[in-house]
């Protein structure tokens, strides 16, 4: 991620999504870095990563634009790379999500197919922050240039939906929602997504934020036009102009707040290269933030409390075994959480804080006498909630889908 006094980031002024105005706004929005060429070799196959959390429409404001992607895409082109679109939808299929969302019509005109982001492979994380390996996307190997398109949204649990929370789609599956399961709370989401990024490396960030959501992100809000579109290598600068578009800090926001306590990207906007209009002129005083962010992701409607104990059943848990520990303390530094949430010398009914353990298995990972395993629990043994939930989110991205099939 590139960063310091000379990050970039570029505005460009964009009332419409007409594709032939998008297409010369991003051409406009990326000549500060040298055009596309720039970050695309003839010959290279380029992930495009819009935002398609799930089958809506576009005008709904919950998905990138189909004409940002397709722009995108001609850009690829002529730079000589082979354009790809891929994501894996928090509801539904890839295949459902595109006709829904336009871009199928986008894969129709431009040739750039689209690539499912379901199939599991693990990642190294290059300077890691908390997770050395990640389970992303299997594709992401396959692909040499990784180029987002995030759509610029509030979010009732992050705050913002921007550059470094579209990485998050890269994830494949259902492993999403596990990981709100096993974190819960914003900081430790905040520390994965700048994982993520580490691991996926994308070059470059062009948002859409023609028409941004404001309100009860990142679904249910409501569409507010903004009017611009931006650009940046350094996607934690790219989110800092965002928040000051819509009179956020990036100090509300736990991802830029996180990146900036790990020294990685710039928020300051003083130490940016803004380039385009003014962004001041651009900013919009009465922006609708999420109503009640709330530290835990409400996937189900159910008290944190509860959430904790359902974590507590259905993931595994660390154990330390006695024959094999030789109580080095390894895993009690290299666990995130503080005072740890692991204790080896203890006795064996209290090694682990279960309330406080946040599940990212570095003590595991790190052990150098492999003496800590994972191990599920009698309730997830009888219940395995992962086919359940597989099937549950396949019939809402059908329903979904037809819905929408039948009201347009
Ligand atoms: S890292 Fe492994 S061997 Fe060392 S104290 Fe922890 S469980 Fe025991
Ligand atoms: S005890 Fe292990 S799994 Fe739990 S938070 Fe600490 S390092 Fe992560």
């Amino acid at each position: 991620m590139t960063a310091g006094p000379t990050a970039l980031v570029s505005l460009t002024k964009l009332a419409t999504y007409e594709p032939m105005a998008v297409l010369q706004a991003m051409r406009t929005c990326l000549e500060p870095f040298g055009g596309m060429a720039t970050f695309v070799k003839p010959g290279q196959k380029v992930l495009l990563k819009p935002n398609l959390l799930g089958p809506f429409p576009a005008d709904q404001a919950v998905t990138t634009h189909p004409s940002i992607v397709r722009a995108a895409a001609i850009l690829v082109r002529e730079a000589g790379g082979r354009p790809y679109i891929g994501d894996s939808p928090a509801v539904g299929r890839l295949s459902q999500v595109a006709g829904v969302t336009g871009m199928l019509d986008v894969v129709a005109e431009t040739g750039a197919p689209l690539l499912e982001l379901e199939e599991p492979g693990e990642f190294e994380v290059p300077g890691h922050g908390i997770f050395p390996r990640l389970v992303l996307a299997r594709t992401l190997s396959q692909v040499d240039v990784v180029i987002s398109l995030p759509k610029l949204k509030t979010h009732s649990q992050m705050i913002l939906t921007g550059a470094l929370k579209n990485q998050f789609g890269c994830v494949p599956g259902l492993l999403k929602s596990e990981w709100h399961f096993r974190l819960q709370e914003r900081k430790w989401l905040a520390a994965l997504l700048l994982d993520i990024h580490r691991a996926i490396r994308p070059c470059l960030a062009i948002m859409d934020a023609v028409v941004a959501m404001e309100g009860p992100g990142p679904s249910a809000g409501h569409p507010r036009p903004l009017g611009v579109l931006l650009a940046g290598t350094d996607f934690v600068a790219v989110d800092a102009v965002a928040c000051h578009l819509i009179g956020l800090s990036p100090a509300q926001v736990p991802s830029c707040r996180a990146a900036h306590e790990q020294g990685v990207g710039e928020t300051d906007l003083q130490r940016l290269r803004l380039v385009g209009p003014d962004w001041r002129t651009l900013r919009v005083s009465d922006f609708q933030p999420p109503p009640q962010p709330a530290e835990v992701l409400r996937l189900l409607p159910l008290p944190p409390a509860l959430l904790r104990g359902l974590r507590r059943q259905w993931t595994l848990r660390p154990v330390i075994l006695p024959g094999r520990c030789t109580r080095c303390g390894i895993c009690e530094e290299r666990c995130p959480v503080r005072p740890s949430a692991i204790h080896p010398r203890a006795c064996p009914s209290h090694q682990l804080d279960d309330r406080r353990c946040i599940r990212c298995y570095c003590c595991h990972e790190f052990c150098p006498a492999h003496a800590i395993v994972l191990r599920s629990s009698r309730t997830s043994r009888w219940l395995p909630l992962r086919p359940v939930a597989r099937g549950v989110n396949r019939l809402l991205g059908w329903l979904a889908a037809l819905r929408q099939d039948r009201t347009h």
